[in-house]
């Protein structure tokens, strides 16, 4: 791939890059994001803070800025709703990410935001990669539902060239002739973007396959292709959620699973280093 020097691994032995957020490691062990699609309230919010911090999850996650099909769909509670999400990160020392969709956007959300996300939708809105760019603050860049592995890596590099080295790419599957699932969780991509690149490689099973029941084996199919993390829809009562009601895991179910990728986890760790 051309044009890509500053994403590109330089030979086959140089290590993956790690980021240090707060105390949270990305490219070093195993790194679990989770937390609803949206920030809905203080209390939602605050509910599953809790629960997937004591069920080993090391990031909250929230989206306070939603880019929905529909305009007529939940928007986001906007500046509010990061107060919640900011409050809760503090109280159970849990750093936070949430998306930006608007440039205009990015200058106050790095004050308040630990990671920010880059949604499938703006991989490529340049002026917005750029702007992150300008800052040190580590983003979680996803892969758009249309782009190649080249055009997303290159959605990287921008942010790169820009200034800021903090970058973690994210496949949240791509728009293929399959419609019982939302999205297909393209696995290639992460053996193909942990080849080609340093920067460490994080999988979302929950906009892949766009059903509860498929986030378990989309997790610890990642696990095996060599992710350096997950990022999990949770809810405290998934089919009550503002947006994405299919996809959220509740608090138990989150907790259950998370044993299974420690588990899956150290066995991939341990086949790595025989
Ligand atoms: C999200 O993670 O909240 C989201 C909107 O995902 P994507 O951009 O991958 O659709
Ligand atoms: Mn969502």
């Amino acid at each position: 791939m051309k044009n890509l020097e500053l994403v590109l691994r330089k030979n086959k032995y140089q290590a993956t890059t790690e980021l240090t957020i707060k105390d949270v490691h990305f490219g070093r062990g195993f790194t679990v994001i989770a937390g609803p699609c949206s920030v809905e309230s203080q209390d939602q919010i605050r509910q599953t803070a809790a629960a997937v911090k004591a069920a080993g999850a090391q990031v909250l996650r929230g989206g306070v800025y939603k880019p929905r099909t529909s305009p007529y769909a939940f928007q986001g509670l906007g500046k509010e709703g990061l107060q919640y999400l900011q409050a809760a990160g503090d109280e159970f020392a849990m750093p936070i990410i949430t998306e930006v969709v608007d440039t205009r956007d990015v200058e106050w959300i790095v004050e308040c935001a630990d990671i920010l996300q880059v949604g499938a939708r703006n991989m490529q809105n340049f002026s917005l990669l750029v702007e992150i760019g300008k800052t040190k603050k580590p983003v979680l860049l996803k892969r758009a539902m249309n782009a190649t592995i080249a055009e997303w890596l290159n959605a990287a590099e921008y942010i790169l060239k820009a200034g800021n080295p903090n970058v973690i790419l994210c496949e949240r599957g791509i728009r293929t002739h399959e419609n019982y699932t939302r999205n297909t969780l393209d696995i290639s991509a992460v053996a193909v973007a942990k080849q080609l690149t340093h920067l460490p490689v994080l999988v979302d099973p929950s906009h892949a396959g766009g059903r509860a029941e498929l986030i378990e084996p989309l997790a610890l199919s990642a696990i095996m292709a060599g992710a350096d993390g997950l990022m999990i829809e949770v809810h405290p009562e998934p089919s009550q959620a503002l947006s994405d009601a299919q996809q959220q895991l509740n608090l138990e179910q989150f907790a259950e699973l998370m044993q299974k990728i420690e588990k899956t986890s150290d066995f991939y760790r341990s086949q790595l280093s025989q």
